[in-house]
């Protein structure tokens, strides 16, 4: 039966190569696609922000979908991976800690993770915890955006809005350090900023 036997030469087994490669390149990048839809996007810059202490952290979880899903990812080595960040992905940023403020459970395990005194088993449990609190922050980053996208295409239905407020200058104008606050105007206006995710952005600006 030699008609069955198919011999691959050099370019063969290039071109295969190539084309896993190709694959497993697709399968990565479609993988980032969704893990960007909960990342933070910088308004200043085309980066995106991850909540993952390292890399291999990244890969993990990579790797972690691919075992739940096997239809969807390939498999690829941690090294394969931060090529194709690398190369394709260069704005894609790892954040030691969270937004807005530093978290302090991210705080507290990364310490005990990278502590030159803490023990193996120490910082195992450092890693699982972190693990396990940046799977949490991606859940409820999809939970918020899902509300989102939710109100923004039903919008008679569903409402969702973001308020926050700008810092009230407690030392007074003008801003300086060296002003001391009984020197200073102190403004009696508060600015509060309301986005609804469907369709306005609003500033109210109230007396105290
Ligand atoms: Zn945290």
């Amino acid at each position: 039966m030699w008609g069955m036997v198919k011999v691959l030469y050099g370019s063969d087994m290039y071109r295969r190569r190539k084309s896993r490669e190709a694959t497993t390149t697709v399968s990565v990048l479609a993988w980032f696609k969704t893990l960007l839809l909960a990342a933070d996007k910088m308004p200043d810059t085309s980066d995106f922000i991850i909540p993952a202490g390292t890399k291999r952290d990244v890969y993990t979880w990579y790797d972690q979908d691919r075992i739940a899903h096997d239809t969807l990812y390939e498999k690829c080595s941690a090294s394969f991976f931060n090529n194709i960040w690398s190369r394709i992905l260069p704005n894609v940023k790892l954040r030691k800690y969270l937004r807005f403020t530093k978290c302090c459970y991210c705080v507290k395990w990364r310490g005990t993770r990278w502590s030159k005194q803490a023990t193996t088993a120490q910082k195992a449990e450092a890693k699982e915890k972190l693990r396990e609190h940046y799977s949490y922050i991606k859940c409820e980053r999809a939970y918020g955006r899902a509300k989102q996208n939710q109100a923004i295409q039903e919008p008679d239905k569903y409402l969702s809005i973001a308020i926050d407020g700008c810092e009230n200058l407690p030392h007074g104008l003008p801003h300086f350090p060296e002003v001391h606050a009984q020197h200073s105007i102190i403004p009696f206006i508060v600015v509060s900023l309301v986005i609804s995710h469907a369709n306005y952005v609003c500033i109210y600006i109230y007396l105290t």
